[in-house]
């Protein structure tokens, strides 16, 4: 990761098997919403909630988010959670990301409403929270309305570091981009043409031939 100087720093956190304009679309808004010097995208190593044998192995993921980042300078990519070698929970991505980032750097953990609204069943949630602010972005599918009964105790303490950002909709997941792919559909213009390049190019997802 390059040497970040900047006061306020976006970290969006995902599987990204594989990345698509829905995630890219929601970093964006996060970075001018809330003026956001640079944002780092984390790739998870080993996610807890998903099957290891399901996800597709770390290099590829890590590779596909670099080609969809590339064209954007506030972008960057971190290898914390990647290099751990372990399940990856968010309190372990925040506590090395604070680590490498200046001592008086703000972090905003950038999350889709699905996300955040799991957030009780998240490792520490108290201490992840307490450790960076929250910008929920909406998701098509995803009521944020839910989000104080979601948070139950802890939303009267931690409400005011959570900012809810309403971003452009964008009803894109990575589940149906592989349920596409394997029902030998297109998955043009969901996906970065560099990243549709890569699928292609490796054989991922169980494709055969130009997709
Ligand atoms: P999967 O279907 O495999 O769970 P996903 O599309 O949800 O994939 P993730 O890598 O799980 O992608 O998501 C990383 C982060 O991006 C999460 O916080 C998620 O809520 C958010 N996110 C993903 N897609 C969107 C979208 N279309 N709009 C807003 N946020 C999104
Ligand atoms: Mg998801």
């Amino acid at each position: 990761m390059a040497e970040i100087k900047a006061g306020s720093v976006g970290i969006m956190g995902g599987t990204f098997d594989p990345i698509h304009y829905g995630h890219l679309v929601a970093a964006e808004a996060a970075r001018e919403a809330f003026s956001l010097d640079s944002i780092i995208f984390v790739p998870a190593g080993i996610p807890p909630h998903k099957d290891e044998k399901e996800v597709t192995p770390a290099r590829h993921r890590y590779l596909m988010t670099l080609l969809a980042i590339m064209s954007n300078p506030y972008f960057q990519i971190s290898r914390v959670d990647l290099d751990r070698g372990r399940v990856t929970y968010t309190v372990d991505t925040l506590t090395d990301l604070r680590k490498e980032l200046p001592p008086d750097a703000n972090m905003y953990f950038i999350t889709g409403a699905d996300a955040i609204l799991e957030i009780l069943s998240w490792k520490e949630p108290e201490r992840v929270l307490s450790m960076a602010e929250f910008i929920a972005v909406t998701r098509p599918g995803y009521g944020l309305d839910r989000l104080s009964k979601a948070l139950g105790p802890l939303y009267e303490e931690f409400q005011d570091r959570i900012h809810i950002l309403e971003v452009p909709p964008v009803g894109i997941s990575s589940t149906d981009i592989r349920r596409r792919l394997a029902e030998g559909r297109s998955i043009r213009y969901l996906v970065p043409e560099t990243v549709l390049t890569y699928i292609n190019n490796q054989g991922l997802y169980g494709v055969k031939g130009e997709r």
